[in-house]
């Protein structure tokens, strides 16, 4: 048999498919990487980057509007989206340039096109088939819909075309409390829209903690973001202007919410059917690929990562995943990854950021009597009081052991998580963070805060 083409072969270039390239030809390795759209995929053109840019320029309409509160006069004119939107995707093609040249840098050969797994070892693009002597799947992640709700791209769009609106819409109909249904809900809000969530879970973000679920839907309340959690979506009449939504409530009784747009949010399924993994006899599961702590399949030499694999669907999770690919192809006995210990973010306003486990799961883990929490309120932190928000850091500890999960609320705690990671994943305890000294004025305070009072001497707070 032919030598083949390259050491490791990689079907997709989102998050998970480019970073094992860049880390497999870093380690030496001849890297083929198959990509039938844009080199970042999802998160860099369509995910990630794009909404964390409008929801910055969001920050910016309210600031504008709240600047009073700071004794600073200026009035919000309004929004201008192609103004917006020439900033955001000012962002991502500069991102996707140096992208670009990280790859071509790095000697990896890009095959541009649709590619198909033809044998175990080998995918076909374009009539032309290449051989690895191992091939990762890579191939991401695309909008779900529900049974009967039809896409339409004008009245019922996903959040790839609400990414590419000209305008701001009067009104919205939001399907789906989830991190991406709550991010778009609140940009749209920031710009002006009347916007209302529809969520068949009990709460918005129902992943979190509950008492982030209910700090964020306080916040919400307050912002004029109505929502109806527990409420199911039933149908959808579109006219050339407008969307009658029919729903219906826990007590089974329907109501009609009419607006000028229905965003489906309802979750991302994986992009795996006609792509030949089942012919090949790689092992899924409703359309996933099952893999190991190692990302690799059943079958020999295939690996897995990103959202296509069971689990958090985020970019740093695909990172991590294509990193430990690379490192595993190399031999250099990469740790697996733990999933508790993935960092979450909800970008909204205010945000919602977690790590490890919620209130409920370590009870269920460890028993009632063998969980602690503490709760540090932002309204004793300085640098929160300066911002102007609310929200809090909430501890979750094993009884006389290491904290197992931290949660936040409150503008700009996205930038905390990395300092609660640390916290979780070296099982850190309370007496060994509390002597941290942490720069003064800033929300990280917040988190020392919260592990003095667990240590029992609490500083900015009533013992
Ligand atoms: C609106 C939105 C906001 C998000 N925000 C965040 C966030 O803030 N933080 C975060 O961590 N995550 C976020 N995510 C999730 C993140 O984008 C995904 O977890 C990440 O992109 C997954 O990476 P991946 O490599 O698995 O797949 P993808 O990024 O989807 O990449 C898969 C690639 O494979 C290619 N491909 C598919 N089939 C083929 C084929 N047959 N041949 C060749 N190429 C193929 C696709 O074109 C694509 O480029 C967001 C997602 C969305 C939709």
């Amino acid at each position: 048999m032919a030598d083949p083409d390259f050491d490791v072969l990689i079907l997709g270039a989102g998050s998970g498919g480019y970073a094992c390239a860049l880390r497999a030809a870093q380690l030496g390795l001849k890297v083929g990487l198959v990509e039938k759209g844009n080199l970042g995929g999802t998160c860099l053109h369509v995910g990630c980057i794009p909404t964390k840019a409008l929801l910055h320029a969001a920050e910016v309409a309210d600031q504008t509007r709240e600047s009073g509160q700071f004794g600073v006069r200026a009035t919000l004119e309004g929004v201008d989206m192609a103004g917006v939107n020439a900033y955001k995707d000012g962002v991502v093609s500069r991102l996707f340039k140096g992208l670009t040249g990280l790859i071509k840098g790095r000697g990896i050969t890009v095959i541009e096109g649709a590619g198909r797994l033809t044998g175990p070892r080998e995918v076909t693009v374009d009539g032309t088939a290449y051989t690895g002597t191992h091939v990762v799947l890579a191939s991401g992640s695309y909008s779900k819909s529900l049974p009967d709700l039809e896409i339409d791209g004008e009245r019922v769009i996903t959040s790839e075309q609400a990414l590419r609106l000209d305008r701001v819409p009067a009104s919205v109909v939001v399907l789906g409390g989830g991190v991406i249904g709550c991010e778009f809900a609140s940009v749209w809000r920031s710009f002006g829209a009347e916007v209302t969530i529809v969520e068949a879970l009990p709460r918005l973000l129902a992943a979190e903690d509950e008492a982030s679920s209910k700090a964020l839907e306080r916040a919400f309340r307050k912002r004029k973001i109505a929502f109806r959690t527990g409420t199911s979506f039933r149908s959808v009449k579109t006219t050339d202007a407008s969307v009658a939504v029919t729903v219906e409530g826990a007590d089974g009784e329907q109501s009609v919410i009419e607006a000028e747009l229905l965003l489906v949010a309802v979750g991302r399924g994986p992009v795996t059917e006609g792509l030949g993994y089942d012919e090949q006899g790689v092992a899924m599961d409703r359309g996933f690929v099952l893999a190991d702590e190692r990302c690799r399949t059943n079958l020999d030499g295939v690996y897995a990562v990103g959202d296509i694999v069971p689990g958090l669907q985020l970019a740093h999770r695909g990172f991590q995943q294509g990193i430990l690919v690379a490192e595993d192809i190399a031999g250099l006995d990469p740790t697996p990854i733990d999933e508790a210990g993935i960092p979450r973010v909800t970008y909204s306003h205010p945000e919602v950021a977690s790590v490890g486990l919620d209130e409920a799961q370590a009870r269920t883990t460890y028993g009632d009597d063998g969980v602690e929490t503490v709760t540090y309120d932002l309204g004793g932190n300085g640098k929160s009081q300066i911002l102007k928000t609310q929200g809090f850091v909430k501890l979750v500890r094993r009884k006389d052991g290491p904290v197992v999960g931290v949660h936040l609320v409150g503008d700009r705690v996205g930038e905390l998580i990395g300092e609660a990671q640390l916290i979780y994943n070296w099982e850190a305890y309370a007496d060994d963070v509390a002597p941290l000294v942490h720069a003064h004025p800033t929300q990280n305070e917040a988190l020392g805060e919260a592990h003095l009072a667990l240590a029992g001497k609490p500083l900015h707070a009533h013992s």
